[in-house]
């Protein structure tokens, strides 16, 4: 596993229209495996990719470290469960976070009420950047997926 972004795959992110992702998108680009996880934030919804629910918590730890990075501590992947029954994944930055959606999202349940995968403590490394990819680092990411 990655020590900085969590995975062992390296070239796993971006999952959807990845060639997309990589051109028009802020990646956070691993500076210890060099993988790319989109942390675009979407001003129009206030969002990045890391805020929407996953279908599983492998992908949620895919894009953890935006997370963390982002809020710059352990954040916490929690399971939700909504009414007909469909468990989801979600990164929030705490508890408290966690507390304040489901007020706001009646549908949604939370059993554990604890997150199922965070890291110990927030860290820093030395070669992480953060920017948009030019076309030829675009191109040879592709070539090694
Ligand atoms: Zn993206
Ligand atoms: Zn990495």
């Amino acid at each position: 596993m990655c020590k900085e972004c969590y995975v062992d795959q390296s070239r796993m992110t971006p999952l959807l229209n990845p060639l997309e992702c990589l051109k028009n998108h802020t990646q956070y680009i691993c500076g210890t495996c060099g993988r790319c996880i989109c942390i675009e934030y979407d001003p129009n919804r206030g969002l990045q990719r890391w805020n929407f629910p996953f279908k599983s918590l492998e992908i949620a730890k895919l894009y953890l470290r935006t997370a963390d990075y982002t809020e710059k501590r352990p954040c916490g992947i929690y399971e939700l469960k909504s009414e007909n029954g469909r468990i989801s994944y979600k990164i929030f930055a705490s508890n408290e976070d966690l507390k304040l959606y489901l007020k706001k999202n009646k549908g949604k349940t939370c059993e554990k009420m604890a997150s199922v995968f965070s890291v110990e403590e927030y860290q820093e490394f030395p070669n992480t950047q953060v920017r948009r990819l030019t076309s030829g680092e675009v191109q040879k990411y592709m070539s090694e997926r």
